[in-house]
């Protein structure tokens, strides 16, 4: 499931390959995954004739800018969305469920005046494309996260420091693997309060979070952390080797140590 460091990638591969290409065309075949009022007669109403310019990230949103005063294009990855341009897609295609490449999974594209094209191609459907998204209902981007926000995030609430970290109104990126890596390196059990963290262990989680990301980012994405081996019950802890608890937390399927993560 994309993270932050999937958008991250997805960000990339939109700005080294897909700005300044005039769009002939706008592929807009499902209605469902256009939102907020967006009519596949609007949204090439919106984009024909135009270019991208600019590709900007805020936590697992892409935001992509147009020319001549036009619209901010949002493209939302959900469970399963890729970023195709030219047919090429940006990660590791391990990480998804399937690599076929059924036209209609293509939700949601354009195609460029020169004959290129740029695909959202989203098996699951969970992904979504909206103009003019609402940004600042998003939290800081982790990857620019300071100690100072993360410390806003987690003082003032008493839900369970994994629910914190994942919700994207608080900081805007990390979801299921990434938290549970974040928290099995910084030794923190992902149930407890958030409010309890001291201010060490609020500092060493701002430090854990950054580094997790540089590895896991350097090594191709948030299915790479140490912790993926071991998650399932009895998974013995890379660390230690205690065996791993699965617990749902926040909602979520967390697996976490008994041992080490206190
Ligand atoms: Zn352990």
């Amino acid at each position: 499931m994309p993270e932050i460091l999937e958008a991250e990638q997805a960000r990339t591969l939109i700005a080294l390959r897909a700005l300044d290409r005039p769009i002939a065309s706008v592929h807009a075949p499902d209605a469902w995954f256009l939102k907020r009022g967006l009519t596949p007669p609007g949204v090439r109403r919106a984009l024909r004739g135009r270019s991208f310019v600019e590709a900007r990230r805020r936590g697992k949103l892409l935001l992509v800018d147009t020319s001549d005063d036009g619209p901010v294009v949002g493209l939302h990855l959900g469970m399963s969305g890729r970023v195709l341009i030219d047919g090429d897609a940006a990660g590791d295609p391990l990480l998804y469920a399937s690599n076929r490449d059924a036209p209609e999974w293509r939700r949601f594209g354009v195609r460029f005046a020169d004959g290129g094209t740029l695909y959202l191609r989203d098996p699951r459907r969970l992904g979504a494309v909206e103009l003019e998204p609402d940004e600042d209902r998003l939290g800081p981007d982790a990857l620019a996260l300071t100690r100072a926000q993360l410390a806003a995030a987690t003082t003032r609430s008493r839900a369970p420091v994994k629910a914190v970290l994942m919700d994207q109104h608080r900081i805007a990126g990390l979801g299921n693997l990434l938290t549970d890596e974040v928290l099995w390196r910084a030794g923190i059990d992902p149930a407890r309060p958030a409010s309890d963290l001291d201010a060490g262990e609020v500092s060493r989680l701002h430090r854990t979070i950054h580094t997790t990301l540089r590895v896991l980012g350097r090594r191709g994405g948030s299915h790479t952390g140490d912790h993926m081996s071991a998650r399932f019950p009895g998974g013995a802890c890379p660390k230690d080797g205690a065996p791993f608890v699965r617990r749902t937390i926040g909602g979520r399927t967390t697996f976490s140590c008994p041992v080490h993560q206190r």
